[in-house]
């Protein structure tokens, strides 16, 4: 199939509040943020033509931004209204939305302290793309030779441009090699989340365990799982986990916007059955964001 290039396509992005003709949301090769990485950006899911979770994601937008020393031009509300408003103009149903605010042109060095700070907001549809039955079979994963940076390394709690550098080098050997994605450790060797998306694994003790999010993103999926899971009566614990603790783990799975909940039929050496778990939690989050686009939709419809 030939690729869609995302610079050459119809509809609309909104770009420093203005929504502009897709093509025409251009960027000067000599901005900030294409040099020294500082963007900041979201991936949010639409539903039913709602966005799962806007606000959670709008306001991680704008707090990653801080993290990297500046504010986002817009109030929350305004970005919040903007990513509903690119969705509509451009009819999404079930797809996805791309947020970003990165420094512009006015200044071309390592001190950026007068850039402007520019916003866009694109989406595009994008319907799940496996069925649960196919994504049921599980990931095979590798562990990746790079490691998540510690706190005082990088700025870890933002989603920030510059954190995806070894998470695409991660990938991009993963699937050289037959693999669908790779499993990340952290500096001191614990294991983090995959290339872009948190980790969950069903331990012998029938008790969910998920690395605690001290230099990595707490996902906004992760933490609605960790919902869904307690209100099916499953125990989760938040802990550092050793990579060789896996041996003990019955079921594995991902969590991401993007993912949604995924199991893992392997990583490296050690293999995981795509469980009662799994499927119970993939059910309910699928369930969890039907519901909650219905419950958006009435709200917009009665508002309007
Ligand atoms: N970790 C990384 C590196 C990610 O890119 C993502 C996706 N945003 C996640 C975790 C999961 O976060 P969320 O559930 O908020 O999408």
């Amino acid at each position: 199939m030939a690729l869609m290039p995302f610079d050459d396509r119809d509809g609309w992005i909104w770009l420093n509040g203005e929504m502009t003709p897709w093509r025409e949301a251009q960027t000067h090769v000599l901005s900030h943020a294409l040099h020294y990485a500082s963007a900041v950006f979201e991936g949010e899911r639409v539903y039913g033509g709602e966005i799962f979770k806007l606000t959670e994601h709008t306001e991680r937008l704008i707090e990653s931004g801080r993290i990297l020393d500046f504010e986002v031009p817009y109030s929350v509300a305004e970005i919040d209204e903007a990513c509903r408003a690119v969705v509509e103009r451009n009819g999404i149903d079930d797809g996805y939305v791309r947020p970003i605010a990165w420094r512009g042109s006015e200044m071309m060095g390592v001190s950026a302290q007068k850039t402007k700070i520019n916003v866009a907001i694109a989406a595009w549809e994008w319907p799940a793309y496996f069925s649960p039955e196919a994504r049921m079979r599980g990931l095979k994963m590798r562990l990746s030779d790079w490691r998540r940076p510690a706190p005082n390394t990088a700025p870890t709690k933002s989603k920030a441009a510059g954190l995806y550098m070894i998470c695409t080098l991660s990938k991009h050997k993963a699937e050289a090699e037959g693999y669908h994605d790779a499993l990340m450790l952290d500096w001191r060797g614990y294991v983090a989340e995959a290339t872009g998306a948190n980790i969950f694994f069903l331990m012998a003790d029938g008790k969910l365990h998920t690395p605690t999010p001290d230099c990595f993103l707490d996902g906004i999926t992760r933490r609605t799982v960790i919902d869904l899971a307690k209100r099916r009566g499953y125990e989760v614990v938040e802990r550092h986990i050793a990579p060789e603790e896996m041996a003990d783990a019955r079921e594995a799975f991902l969590t991401g916007t993007a993912v949604e909940v995924t199991p893992i039929a392997s990583i490296g050496d050690y293999s995981f059955e795509p469980g009662t778990a799994c499927r119970t939690l993939m059910d309910d989050y699928d369930r969890e964001v039907r519901r909650a686009s219905k419950e958006a939709a009435l709200i917009s419809g009665s508002a309007a």
